[in-house]
């Protein structure tokens, strides 16, 4: 199955189990970490068909994705001698491919990539988009480049060895998306079994086209994009007063999801009973949904923190009923305070 990312000269195709014989003319440098590397670089190797393979493996985590790892990388496609009409395949999750994606799009001033993508939150949302980048000491991601690549192949089989948590963070992701966009998704989403290898297809693939709506509408996140950050803007908070420790980003996600959804029902957007069904999914799924709020007011501080508020009002992204968004930036304080006091 194919999916099309319509950007005029940046236009590609996302392949979904279709991964089979890769032929490039030239060189080709596959950045992968030791874990991943060890599970499927060989298989992946054996499938590309190229003057000269590199590989480039790098450690394995959150904490690496960083310019000293750029650095390391780039290094390495030097001595490769690496050219502009070579390209670089990412086989990783999401730190692998916004890493690969951003040194692709500096290295030289740009060489063309793939990513693999090896999770279930790099296949439904990170590897497709061209959003690439880095952490530095002032927050995450802040350091990077709107980038796209020249192809995405998605396997859901390579997610038999992903850990159960990184499994269902990648699913609150794709609950996400089902909320904000698609009614019929979420109650799909409510029925589904995620080990029947068919329904998982199904889910990668909607989440797949829906993004590419998004970015097809909006690929520098000026307006539609930000709709994407839904359960974000909480997540951002809890996962800074926890120093990025015990949860995963996307189990804070699921909790920033149920905070905003309380937020809903509080502006009449959102009934209690979605609210709860909502909440019963991401159970559903092993997600937390719950979190202790030691200090509401420092909470509220935290959120113009966030490098989505912009010139400090606020956004906050609702559900408006299961299946359809709305940006909203003039909800009072202490609206938002009385929600976070259910959080205690
Ligand atoms: P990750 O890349 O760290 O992968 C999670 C863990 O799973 C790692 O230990 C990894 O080695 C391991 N792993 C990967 N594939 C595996 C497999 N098939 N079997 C077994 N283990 C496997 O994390 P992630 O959740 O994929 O991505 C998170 C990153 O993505 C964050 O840095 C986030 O900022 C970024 N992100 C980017 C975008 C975007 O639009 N660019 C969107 C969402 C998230």
């Amino acid at each position: 199955m194919q999916i099309d990312i319509n950007l005029d000269k940046n236009s590609y195709k996302v392949y979904i189990d279709e991964l089979s014989t890769l032929k490039f003319k030239g060189k080709v440098a596959v950045i992968t970490n030791s874990k991943v590397g060890g599970l499927y670089l060989a298989e992946v190797l054996s499938l590309i068909e190229a003057d000269e393979k590199y590989t480039i493996t790098i450690p394995d985590g959150e904490e690496y994705k960083n310019l000293a790892t750029i650095e390391n990388i780039l290094e390495q496609l030097f001595v490769s001698r690496l050219d502009r009409s070579n390209t670089i395949i990412a086989l990783g999750g999401g730190v692998v491919s916004d890493m690969s994606g951003f040194v692709a799009s500096i290295y030289e001033r740009g060489i063309d990539f793939i990513t693999i993508p090896t999770t279930l939150l790099a296949q439904v949302d990170a590897s497709v988009g061209g959003k690439t980048g880095v952490n530095n000491k002032f927050g995450k991601n802040l350091i990077g480049s709107f980038y796209q690549p020249r192809a995405v192949y998605c396997e859901s089989r390579f997610l038999k060895t992903l850990p159960r948590r990184e499994f269902a963070a990648g699913i609150a992701e794709a609950i996400k998306m089902a909320i904000m966009f698609d009614e019929k998704f979420f109650e799909f989403f409510e029925r589904c079994d995620v080990q029947n290898s068919d329904d998982l297809t199904k889910i990668i693939q909607r989440c797949v086209e829906l993004k590419a709506m998004v970015v097809g509408q909006d690929e520098r996140e000026k307006g539609l994009r930000a709709v994407l950050n839904y359960g974000h803007t909480f997540a951002h908070v809890i996962e800074n007063e926890l120093n990025y420790k015990g949860l995963l980003h996307g189990e804070a996600v699921a909790i920033g999801i149920n905070m905003a959804n309380r937020l809903a029902v509080n502006l009449g957007l959102l009934s209690v009973n979605e609210a709860d069904r909502i909440e019963d999914l991401l159970t559903k799924f092993n997600l937390p949904t719950k979190y202790k709020i030691k200090d509401e007011n420092a909470f509220y501080e935290s959120f113009s923190l966030d490098k989505k508020s912009e010139n400090s009002v606020i956004k906050f992204i609702l559900p408006d009923g299961i299946g359809k968004n709305i940006i909203k930036s003039d909800i009072k304080k202490e609206q938002v305070i009385e929600v976070l006091r259910l959080f205690k």
